[in-house]
């Protein structure tokens, strides 16, 4: 398994759902492609630029030592993913035949945020034959999710994955606490006692292909 796809809906779902198991990858030397579809640039405060959460994914993609053609960023309206679905569709199944992945990470079907449904469908659609699919973690987002798989992670993973998040400087200002220290450490922790290690991130597998 070395091509890896990440699909985030808005710029920070994968850095929060998936950061340790990210920095894990890379740390592991696979080849990494990254895409957020929205900046979500209408719901920054109104005192922020509008390319702000797109320059601090920019800045994630290259602490973690991604180059400029391993993450891409769309430009796709907040909440508005479904008016362009095909579109998003058509896109994936280019990455397919270009990139090749051997897994894709995304959002859950269970995640009730009505872009990160769009992106979990579609990304089921494109890749339900080709990849291995699993689906990462957002807690507030679900009413169900069930742990599947884990992921093992280290301290220095916890660690660049509290980093990542600290790029967002963006989000801390609107306070979600989902982006503090503790929250990180908190369900790293829990989902590490589930597997009877320290820290770990849960997915849930909509397939897997033993290669
Ligand atoms: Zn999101």
């Amino acid at each position: 398994m070395n091509n890896i796809l990440i699909l985030s809906p808005h710029t920070d779902d994968g850095e929060l759902g998936c950061g340790g198991t990210i920095a894990k990858l890379i740390r592991e030397g696979k080849n990494i492609l990254w895409i957020a579809f929205s900046t979500a640039s209408e719901s920054l405060p109104p005192n922020l630029p509008p390319d702000t959460l797109g320059k601090e994914f920019s800045n994630v993609a290259k602490y973690i030592g991604l180059k400029e053609n391993q993450f891409i960023t769309y430009d796709y309206k907040v909440r508005k993913l479904a008016e362009s679905r095909q579109e998003i569709l058509e896109e994936l199944v280019k990455i397919k035949k270009d990139f090749k992945p051997d897994l894709v990470i995304g959002p859950s079907l269970n995640d009730y945020h009505q872009d990160h449904q769009v992106i979990s469908s579609e990304m089921v659609r494109a890749f339900k034959t080709s990849a291995s699919i699993i689906c990462y973690e957002l807690p507030w987002n679900h009413i169900e999710f069930k742990t599947q798989f884990f992921v093992e992670l280290s301290e220095e993973d916890l660690e660049k994955k509290k980093k990542m998040l600290s790029f967002y400087k963006s989000q801390q200002i609107a306070n979600r606490h989902y982006f503090t220290d503790d929250f990180v450490k908190g369900i790293a922790c829990t989902r590490g006692t589930q597997i009877n290690t320290k820290y770990a991130e849960a997915f849930e597998v909509i397939r897997w292909r033993m290669l």
